[in-house]
């Protein structure tokens, strides 16, 4: 596939056309052209695939095929965005609370970073100690 700068035209090959400068018989230089403006300034086009259905796209859709597609595909991605928000909020709320109550039990007062530090090491220290 090419798409044409000239015109934006897609197509599938260049047409080769036959420019005989005015000789009479051959050879004759071939130049291979755009289809529709006959124009040379063009370039090999990625395909693109429909995020959303995996139809083939055509030049002027970047991400879906149709409204439909995109509707639907940018519906599933926000939720994926807040589930994945949600989950790490959650997350992050999890540790947080376990901070604090970390820090009540052993009277200290490690910050949310030193105890994620803190719990990666005993968890790395468990592993040695297993394979040890
Ligand atoms: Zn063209
Ligand atoms: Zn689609």
């Amino acid at each position: 596939m090419y798409i044409c700068l000239e015109c934006n035209t897609v197509f599938e090959n260049p047409k080769p056309l036959t420019e005989t400068h005015g000789l009479t018989s051959p050879p004759y230089e071939v130049l291979y052209v755009c289809p529709a403006c006959k124009g040379t300034n063009y370039k090999p086009q990625e395909i693109k695939y429909c995020h959303c259905c995996g139809a083939r796209l055509n030049a002027s859709r970047k991400r879906y095929c149709s409204t439909a597609c995109e509707n639907k595909g940018e519906k599933l991605r926000r939720q994926e965005q807040k589930r994945y928000k949600f989950l790490r909020e959650s997350y992050i709320y999890k540790v947080v609370r376990e901070v604090e109550e970390y820090n009540r039990r052993n009277n200290t007062r490690l910050s949310y970073g030193q105890y994620v530090a803190l719990v990666m090491n005993v968890k790395k220290g468990k592993r040695k100690n297993v394979k040890g």
